[in-house]
């Protein structure tokens, strides 16, 4: 019978954050493979684990993949570990976990942090509707395009970014997003020097042409802003006629405010003036 795959998320920071479940599952798995071994291998030491570990990153996957498929299959279990957080969240886990599939072996998880949702959290920015993206591109041109094509998305949306980058992807944030979109720079989380900043994009700009940036960011911006659905609507409550009649006694001509009465409702203005001209 074939061993399993255990996906064990680690601390992102604070080695206090690793489960009681995780160290059990890594002191009695056969072999830990490790996306950073040396990282590991502090974790290790520090609750007194010893166990084979060997490396699993984006250099090596697809030979160590194969390698660790056969030790499955043999009927190994092997605990998955990244660099930091939950595997398979913008890291080679993901392959690990394509690849077991492929082989019928059983993978489960051992859940715990990850930067994006304790970033999203404690943005102050709504947590209800979200949308992961990870990492740019470090092509510029599909940077812009990746931003281009969810300007208008209105869920919150969330990145991760090294502090080398962060300068450049702000600026491309407000090139296709508008300097005014609210975001959250979470950096460092659950370490000493976990701060975030809640600002627009413009400050966040101008901030960053004072100060260097420094440790591991996730960035979390703030959904476009939602048209009104017709169900929405403030106006829908209030009769065309008394509506257009308002604008009327505040000094417009009936043209005027069947235009900005029909803009309100989000309707063409021939309905709004037909309503208007109406019987009653
Ligand atoms: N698998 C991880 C997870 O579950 O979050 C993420 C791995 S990804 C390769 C590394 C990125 O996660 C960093 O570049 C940074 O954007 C984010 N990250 C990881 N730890 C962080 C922390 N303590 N504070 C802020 N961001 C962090």
């Amino acid at each position: 019978m074939s061993g399993k795959l255990y996906l064990c998320a680690t601390p992102i920071g604070n080695l206090g954050d690793v489960s009681a479940r995780c160290l059990e599952v890594l002191s009695s798995a056969d072999l830990i493979a490790a996306e950073d071994t040396r990282r590991t291998l502090q974790l290790l030491n520090h609750f007194g684990i010893t166990k084979p570990l060997t490396s699993y990153h984006e250099h090596n996957k697809r030979e160590k993949g194969g390698y660790i498929v056969s030790l499955l299959k043999d009927g190994k279990n092997v605990a998955l570990v990244s660099d930091a957080g939950t595997p398979a969240i913008s890291d080679p886990g993901e392959d690990m976990v394509k690849l077991c599939i492929e082989n019928g072996i059983e993978v489960t998880s051992v859940p715990g942090p990850v930067a994006a949702v304790n970033a999203l959290i404690l943005s102050g920015l709504n947590a209800s509707r979200f949308a992961f993206e990870g990492f740019l591109s470090v092509n510029k041109r599909h940077r812009r395009e990746h931003l281009e094509s969810i300007k208008n998305d209105t869920r919150t949306l969330i990145f991760y970014e090294a502090p080398h980058k962060l300068k450049n992807t702000i600026a491309d944030m407000q090139s296709a997003f508008g300097g005014n979109r609210r975001i959250a720079l979470a950096r460092e989380l659950t370490k000493i020097h976990e701060e975030v900043m809640r600002c627009t994009l413009d400050e966040a700009a101008a901030y960053y042409e004072e100060n260097a940036p420094r440790g591991e960011y996730v960035i979390v911006v703030e959904g476009a802003a939602a048209e009104k659905s017709e169900t929405e609507n403030e106006w829908n409550d209030v009769p065309v006629k008394e509506h257009v009649e308002r604008y009327i006694s505040q000094g417009m001509t009936v043209k005027d405010a069947v235009k900005a009465a029909a803009a309100d409702r989000n309707v063409p203005k021939r309905d709004v003036y037909n309503e208007y001209h109406k019987e009653d």
